[in-house]
Protein backbone atom coordinates (compact mmCIF):
# COMPACT_ATOMS: atom_id res chain seq x y z
CA UNK A 1 0.00 0.00 0.00
CA UNK A 2 1.12 3.22 -0.74
CA UNK A 3 0.44 5.90 2.28
CA UNK A 4 2.08 8.95 1.03
CA UNK A 5 -0.62 9.75 -1.46
CA UNK A 6 -3.45 8.87 1.08
CA UNK A 7 -2.29 11.29 3.93
CA UNK A 8 -2.00 14.14 1.23
CA UNK A 9 -5.29 13.80 0.12
CA UNK A 10 -6.25 13.59 3.53
CA UNK A 11 -4.22 17.14 4.63
CA UNK A 12 -5.66 18.63 1.17
CA UNK A 13 -9.34 17.57 2.56
CA UNK A 14 -8.41 19.21 6.47
CA UNK A 15 -7.21 21.81 4.59
CA UNK A 16 -10.51 22.65 2.37
CA UNK A 17 -12.69 21.87 5.02
CA UNK A 18 -11.00 24.20 7.56
CA UNK A 19 -10.99 27.24 4.37
CA UNK A 20 -14.95 26.51 3.99
CA UNK A 21 -15.58 26.89 7.50
CA UNK A 22 -13.57 30.08 7.47
CA UNK A 23 -15.95 31.33 4.81
CA UNK A 24 -19.02 30.90 6.02
CA UNK A 25 -18.97 30.86 9.39
CA UNK A 26 -22.16 28.39 9.43
CA UNK A 27 -24.09 28.61 12.39
CA UNK A 28 -25.03 24.76 11.99
CA UNK A 29 -21.17 23.95 11.25
CA UNK A 30 -20.11 26.09 14.38
CA UNK A 31 -22.44 24.46 16.57
CA UNK A 32 -21.39 21.20 15.02
CA UNK A 33 -25.37 20.22 14.15
CA UNK A 34 -27.45 19.05 10.90
CA UNK A 35 -29.28 21.77 9.45
CA UNK A 36 -32.62 20.13 10.65
CA UNK A 37 -31.62 19.75 13.60
CA UNK A 38 -34.14 20.46 16.83
CA UNK A 39 -33.99 22.63 19.50
CA UNK A 40 -33.29 19.95 21.95
CA UNK A 41 -30.36 18.75 19.65
CA UNK A 42 -29.01 22.89 19.20
CA UNK A 43 -29.11 23.35 22.89
CA UNK A 44 -27.16 20.27 23.74
CA UNK A 45 -24.36 20.94 21.04
CA UNK A 46 -24.18 24.50 22.78
CA UNK A 47 -24.11 23.30 26.08
CA UNK A 48 -20.95 21.06 25.71
CA UNK A 49 -19.61 23.42 23.28
CA UNK A 50 -19.24 26.54 25.40
CA UNK A 51 -18.55 24.91 28.87
CA UNK A 52 -15.47 23.45 26.57
CA UNK A 53 -14.29 26.75 25.18
CA UNK A 54 -15.56 29.18 28.23
CA UNK A 55 -12.38 31.71 28.78
CA UNK A 56 -12.78 30.75 32.42
CA UNK A 57 -11.10 27.14 31.35
CA UNK A 58 -8.82 28.62 28.40
CA UNK A 59 -7.16 31.58 30.61
CA UNK A 60 -5.25 33.92 27.96
CA UNK A 61 -6.73 31.64 25.09
CA UNK A 62 -7.71 33.89 22.11
CA UNK A 63 -8.91 30.70 20.05
CA UNK A 64 -11.01 29.83 22.21
CA UNK A 65 -12.23 33.48 23.64
CA UNK A 66 -13.26 34.00 19.61
CA UNK A 67 -14.71 30.54 19.61
CA UNK A 68 -16.38 31.13 22.75
CA UNK A 69 -17.97 34.41 21.19
CA UNK A 70 -18.64 32.73 18.03
CA UNK A 71 -20.94 30.17 19.81
CA UNK A 72 -22.73 32.26 21.62
CA UNK A 73 -23.47 33.90 18.95
CA UNK A 74 -24.68 30.89 16.79
CA UNK A 75 -27.03 29.94 19.69
CA UNK A 76 -28.32 32.93 20.05
CA UNK A 77 -29.70 32.91 16.38
CA UNK A 78 -30.22 29.16 15.75
CA UNK A 79 -32.58 28.38 19.72
CA UNK A 80 -34.76 31.22 18.60
CA UNK A 81 -37.21 30.17 16.30
CA UNK A 82 -37.76 33.45 14.34
CA UNK A 83 -34.13 34.64 13.85
CA UNK A 84 -33.75 30.59 12.55
CA UNK A 85 -35.90 31.14 9.93
CA UNK A 86 -34.73 34.44 8.85
CA UNK A 87 -31.34 32.96 9.23
CA UNK A 88 -32.32 29.88 7.12
CA UNK A 89 -34.04 31.98 4.34
CA UNK A 90 -31.65 34.64 4.29
CA UNK A 91 -28.38 33.92 5.97
CA UNK A 92 -26.80 36.24 8.36
CA UNK A 93 -27.75 39.43 5.73
CA UNK A 94 -30.89 38.88 6.49
CA UNK A 95 -30.26 39.22 10.16
CA UNK A 96 -28.63 42.43 10.01
CA UNK A 97 -31.40 43.86 8.30
CA UNK A 98 -33.77 43.30 11.09
CA UNK A 99 -33.93 44.58 14.36
CA UNK A 100 -31.16 42.17 15.74
CA UNK A 101 -28.59 43.39 17.81
CA UNK A 102 -25.71 40.91 19.04
CA UNK A 103 -26.13 40.04 23.17
CA UNK A 104 -23.33 40.14 25.02
CA UNK A 105 -22.08 36.22 25.05
CA UNK A 106 -21.64 36.00 28.50
CA UNK A 107 -25.22 37.25 29.24
CA UNK A 108 -25.99 34.15 26.37
CA UNK A 109 -24.24 31.69 28.73
CA UNK A 110 -25.30 33.23 31.99
CA UNK A 111 -29.00 33.06 29.91
CA UNK A 112 -28.31 29.08 29.74
CA UNK A 113 -28.57 28.43 33.48
CA UNK A 114 -24.61 27.94 33.51
CA UNK A 115 -25.22 30.08 36.96
CA UNK A 116 -24.53 33.72 37.90
CA UNK A 117 -27.14 35.98 37.63
CA UNK A 118 -31.04 35.93 36.41
CA UNK A 119 -31.62 36.10 32.58
CA UNK A 120 -31.72 39.78 31.44
CA UNK A 121 -34.56 39.32 29.24
CA UNK A 122 -37.41 37.03 29.64
CA UNK A 123 -38.54 35.46 26.32
CA UNK A 124 -42.55 35.65 25.39
CA UNK A 125 -44.14 32.38 26.53
CA UNK A 126 -47.81 31.40 24.77
CA UNK A 127 -50.59 30.39 27.46
CA UNK A 128 -50.55 26.95 28.81
CA UNK A 129 -52.65 24.12 27.90
CA UNK A 130 -54.39 22.25 31.16
CA UNK A 131 -56.20 19.27 30.32
CA UNK A 132 -57.50 16.72 32.73
CA UNK A 133 -56.45 12.98 32.45
CA UNK A 134 -58.54 10.26 33.47
CA UNK A 135 -56.21 7.18 34.86
CA UNK A 136 -57.95 4.19 36.27
CA UNK A 137 -56.93 2.86 39.69
CA UNK A 138 -54.96 -0.48 37.96
CA UNK A 139 -53.00 2.14 35.72
CA UNK A 140 -51.55 3.66 38.87
CA UNK A 141 -51.07 0.49 40.66
CA UNK A 142 -49.23 -1.50 37.71
CA UNK A 143 -47.87 2.53 35.46
CA UNK A 144 -48.60 2.74 32.12
CA UNK A 145 -48.03 4.50 28.99
CA UNK A 146 -51.05 6.61 27.76
CA UNK A 147 -50.91 7.94 24.49
CA UNK A 148 -53.57 11.62 24.39
CA UNK A 149 -54.44 13.16 21.08
CA UNK A 150 -53.85 17.41 21.79
CA UNK A 151 -55.50 19.87 19.74
CA UNK A 152 -53.28 22.37 19.12
CA UNK A 153 -52.27 25.56 16.91
CA UNK A 154 -49.20 24.73 14.81
CA UNK A 155 -46.63 26.37 12.31
CA UNK A 156 -48.44 26.52 9.18
CA UNK A 157 -46.39 23.86 7.40
CA UNK A 158 -46.67 25.62 3.76
CA UNK A 159 -44.79 28.78 4.79
CA UNK A 160 -42.79 27.70 7.73
CA UNK A 161 -44.12 30.70 10.28
CA UNK A 162 -43.34 33.32 7.26
CA UNK A 163 -47.00 34.10 6.62
CA UNK A 164 -45.73 34.53 2.78
CA UNK A 165 -46.97 33.08 -0.36
CA UNK A 166 -43.55 31.89 -0.78
CA UNK A 167 -39.59 33.95 -0.62
CA UNK A 168 -39.89 36.19 -2.69
CA UNK A 169 -42.97 37.62 -1.03
CA UNK A 170 -41.07 38.76 2.34
CA UNK A 171 -39.85 41.80 1.39
CA UNK A 172 -37.42 44.37 3.72
CA UNK A 173 -39.75 47.35 4.92
CA UNK A 174 -39.27 50.39 2.85
CA UNK A 175 -40.10 52.45 5.38
CA UNK A 176 -38.08 51.32 8.45
CA UNK A 177 -35.76 49.49 6.17
CA UNK A 178 -36.52 46.08 8.48
CA UNK A 179 -35.48 48.30 11.58
CA UNK A 180 -39.09 48.18 12.74
CA UNK A 181 -39.04 51.78 14.10
CA UNK A 182 -39.31 55.39 12.14
CA UNK A 183 -38.14 58.41 13.45
CA UNK A 184 -40.70 61.34 13.66
CA UNK A 185 -39.90 64.75 13.73
CA UNK A 186 -42.71 66.33 16.47
CA UNK A 187 -42.39 70.49 16.84
CA UNK A 188 -42.47 70.96 20.44
CA UNK A 189 -42.94 74.97 20.17
CA UNK A 190 -42.48 77.51 17.14
CA UNK A 191 -39.23 76.40 15.55
CA UNK A 192 -38.34 73.79 17.82
CA UNK A 193 -38.24 69.85 17.16
CA UNK A 194 -37.74 66.79 18.55
CA UNK A 195 -37.02 63.54 16.88
CA UNK A 196 -38.85 60.69 18.00
CA UNK A 197 -38.78 57.07 17.40
CA UNK A 198 -41.92 55.74 16.73
CA UNK A 199 -42.89 51.65 15.84
CA UNK A 200 -43.18 51.92 11.86
CA UNK A 201 -46.96 52.07 10.59
CA UNK A 202 -45.94 50.29 7.27
CA UNK A 203 -44.80 47.02 9.33
CA UNK A 204 -46.39 47.30 12.32
CA UNK A 205 -42.67 47.02 13.53
CA UNK A 206 -42.34 43.86 12.51
CA UNK A 207 -39.49 45.13 9.57
CA UNK A 208 -40.96 43.32 7.06
CA UNK A 209 -43.89 43.07 4.70
CA UNK A 210 -45.58 40.35 2.88
CA UNK A 211 -46.55 40.68 -0.60
CA UNK A 212 -49.16 37.39 -1.25
CA UNK A 213 -50.26 35.72 1.99
CA UNK A 214 -49.48 32.21 2.18
CA UNK A 215 -53.05 30.68 1.02
CA UNK A 216 -52.60 28.05 3.64
CA UNK A 217 -53.04 29.88 6.77
CA UNK A 218 -54.10 33.60 4.95
CA UNK A 219 -50.85 34.73 6.55
CA UNK A 220 -51.58 33.80 9.85
CA UNK A 221 -48.78 31.57 9.92
CA UNK A 222 -49.86 29.34 12.20
CA UNK A 223 -53.07 26.55 11.10
CA UNK A 224 -55.19 24.20 13.98
CA UNK A 225 -53.75 20.62 14.22
CA UNK A 226 -52.69 18.40 16.65
CA UNK A 227 -50.35 15.93 18.12
CA UNK A 228 -50.15 12.64 20.25
CA UNK A 229 -48.36 12.98 23.52
CA UNK A 230 -46.86 9.63 25.34
CA UNK A 231 -47.39 9.95 29.20
CA UNK A 232 -45.76 7.75 31.05
CA UNK A 233 -48.29 6.90 34.28
CA UNK A 234 -45.63 6.79 37.33
CA UNK A 235 -46.59 3.77 39.90
CA UNK A 236 -48.18 5.59 42.75
CA UNK A 237 -48.42 8.52 40.92
CA UNK A 238 -50.97 10.20 43.00
CA UNK A 239 -54.44 12.04 42.09
CA UNK A 240 -54.18 15.43 40.84
CA UNK A 241 -50.41 15.09 40.08
CA UNK A 242 -49.53 17.52 37.63
CA UNK A 243 -47.18 15.79 34.08
CA UNK A 244 -45.40 18.92 32.59
CA UNK A 245 -44.67 18.97 28.90
CA UNK A 246 -42.72 21.86 28.46
CA UNK A 247 -42.91 24.16 24.94
CA UNK A 248 -45.40 21.79 23.53
CA UNK A 249 -48.75 24.01 23.73
CA UNK A 250 -50.01 26.46 20.75
CA UNK A 251 -47.55 27.37 18.21
CA UNK A 252 -46.53 30.49 17.22
CA UNK A 253 -43.48 32.32 15.10
CA UNK A 254 -43.53 35.24 17.58
CA UNK A 255 -43.55 33.37 20.92
CA UNK A 256 -42.31 30.53 22.92
CA UNK A 257 -45.33 27.45 23.11
CA UNK A 258 -45.88 27.02 26.51
CA UNK A 259 -46.38 24.02 28.51
CA UNK A 260 -49.40 21.18 28.44
CA UNK A 261 -50.15 20.13 31.42
CA UNK A 262 -51.91 17.43 32.21
CA UNK A 263 -53.67 16.53 35.36
CA UNK A 264 -54.34 13.08 36.87
CA UNK A 265 -58.07 12.34 37.81
CA UNK A 266 -58.46 8.50 39.04
CA UNK A 267 -61.45 6.93 37.64
CA UNK A 268 -63.78 5.64 40.60
CA UNK A 269 -63.20 1.74 41.14
CA UNK A 270 -65.97 -0.46 41.96
CA UNK A 271 -63.93 -2.59 44.58
CA UNK A 272 -61.00 -0.34 46.24
CA UNK A 273 -60.52 3.05 47.17
CA UNK A 274 -57.46 5.04 47.63
CA UNK A 275 -56.59 7.18 50.42
CA UNK A 276 -52.82 7.92 50.45
CA UNK A 277 -50.90 5.10 49.60
CA UNK A 278 -53.47 3.04 51.56
CA UNK A 279 -55.92 0.95 49.87
CA UNK A 280 -59.70 0.41 51.35
CA UNK A 281 -62.10 -2.90 50.40
CA UNK A 282 -65.44 -3.93 52.07
CA UNK A 283 -65.85 -7.17 51.89
CA UNK A 284 -69.46 -9.22 52.79
CA UNK A 285 -69.30 -12.14 54.94
CA UNK A 286 -72.04 -14.40 55.78
CA UNK A 287 -73.21 -14.64 59.68
CA UNK A 288 -72.14 -18.02 59.79
CA UNK A 289 -68.07 -16.60 58.43
CA UNK A 290 -68.52 -13.80 61.61
CA UNK A 291 -68.67 -16.48 63.80
CA UNK A 292 -67.06 -19.24 62.61
CA UNK A 293 -64.06 -17.92 60.56
CA UNK A 294 -63.18 -18.15 56.98
CA UNK A 295 -61.58 -18.31 53.97
CA UNK A 296 -61.48 -16.16 51.43
CA UNK A 297 -59.83 -14.25 48.44
CA UNK A 298 -59.80 -11.28 46.14
CA UNK A 299 -57.93 -10.29 43.06
CA UNK A 300 -55.54 -7.39 43.76
CA UNK A 301 -55.55 -4.26 40.95
CA UNK A 302 -52.97 -5.99 39.05
CA UNK A 303 -54.90 -9.65 39.37
CA UNK A 304 -52.98 -11.58 41.68
CA UNK A 305 -54.62 -13.13 43.94
CA UNK A 306 -55.07 -11.92 48.28
CA UNK A 307 -55.41 -14.56 50.68
CA UNK A 308 -58.26 -13.48 53.43
CA UNK A 309 -58.00 -15.44 56.51
CA UNK A 310 -59.97 -14.96 59.78
CA UNK A 311 -60.24 -18.09 62.65
CA UNK A 312 -61.73 -16.23 65.20
CA UNK A 313 -65.21 -14.02 65.66
CA UNK A 314 -65.25 -11.11 63.25
CA UNK A 315 -67.35 -8.89 64.31
CA UNK A 316 -69.39 -6.34 62.07
CA UNK A 317 -67.31 -3.60 60.85
CA UNK A 318 -64.29 -4.70 61.90
CA UNK A 319 -61.36 -3.65 59.68
CA UNK A 320 -58.14 -6.29 58.97
CA UNK A 321 -54.89 -4.49 58.34
CA UNK A 322 -52.47 -6.02 55.79
CA UNK A 323 -49.07 -4.98 55.18
CA UNK A 324 -47.60 -3.66 51.72
CA UNK A 325 -50.75 -4.29 49.44
CA UNK A 326 -51.63 -0.87 49.47
CA UNK A 327 -50.58 1.44 46.91
CA UNK A 328 -46.43 1.43 45.67
CA UNK A 329 -45.04 4.84 46.99
CA UNK A 330 -44.51 7.22 43.90
CA UNK A 331 -40.73 7.09 42.61
CA UNK A 332 -39.93 4.70 45.73
CA UNK A 333 -42.19 1.48 44.31
CA UNK A 334 -40.69 -1.27 46.09
CA UNK A 335 -42.65 -0.05 49.03
CA UNK A 336 -46.25 -0.43 49.38
CA UNK A 337 -49.06 1.16 51.48
CA UNK A 338 -51.34 -0.62 53.46
CA UNK A 339 -54.38 -2.45 52.23
CA UNK A 340 -57.41 -2.37 54.63
CA UNK A 341 -60.51 -4.75 54.85
CA UNK A 342 -63.37 -3.65 56.19
CA UNK A 343 -65.70 -6.59 56.96
CA UNK A 344 -69.60 -6.31 56.49
CA UNK A 345 -71.60 -8.67 57.90
CA UNK A 346 -74.79 -10.00 55.62
CA UNK A 347 -77.15 -11.22 58.78
CA UNK A 348 -79.71 -13.07 57.28
CA UNK A 349 -83.40 -11.77 56.66
CA UNK A 350 -85.57 -14.51 58.09
CA UNK A 351 -84.91 -17.26 60.63
CA UNK A 352 -86.51 -20.65 60.51
CA UNK A 353 -88.27 -22.00 63.37
CA UNK A 354 -85.18 -24.39 64.09
CA UNK A 355 -83.00 -21.87 63.99
CA UNK A 356 -84.50 -19.84 66.15
CA UNK A 357 -84.35 -22.66 68.83
CA UNK A 358 -80.51 -23.28 68.23
CA UNK A 359 -80.05 -19.28 68.86
CA UNK A 360 -82.37 -19.51 71.66
CA UNK A 361 -80.24 -22.55 73.17
CA UNK A 362 -77.09 -21.59 72.41
CA UNK A 363 -76.72 -17.45 72.97
CA UNK A 364 -79.28 -15.87 75.65
CA UNK A 365 -76.62 -15.11 78.04
CA UNK A 366 -73.96 -11.82 77.77
CA UNK A 367 -70.69 -13.46 78.23
CA UNK A 368 -69.13 -12.52 81.72
CA UNK A 369 -66.51 -10.63 80.08
CA UNK A 370 -68.44 -7.86 78.21
CA UNK A 371 -70.49 -7.52 81.08
CA UNK A 372 -67.60 -6.70 83.44
CA UNK A 373 -66.49 -3.94 80.58
CA UNK A 374 -70.16 -2.86 80.47
ZN1 LIG B 1 -41.47 49.09 8.56
ZN1 LIG C 1 -48.88 29.60 5.85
Amino acid sequence: MNIIPKLFIFIVLQILLISIVNASKDYYDILGVDRSASKKQIRKAYKNLSKKYHPDKNPGDKKAEEKFIELAKAYEVLSDDEKRRIYDQYGEEGLNHGDQHFNDPFDIFRQFGFGGGEPRRQERKGPEINIDLEVSLEDLYMGAYIDADVKKQVICPYCRGSGAASQDDVHICPSCKGTGKRMIRQMLGPGIYQQVQTVCDACGGKGKTIKRKCPHCKGEKVVSGGDTISITIEKGMSDGHRIVFEREGDQHPDVTPGDIIFTIRTIPHPLFTRKGNNLYVKIAITLADALLGFEKEIHHLDGHVVELKRTGITPPGFVQEIYDEGMPLHEFPSEQGKLYIEYVVAFPTELSEEQKEVIKNNFSKVDSKIKDEL
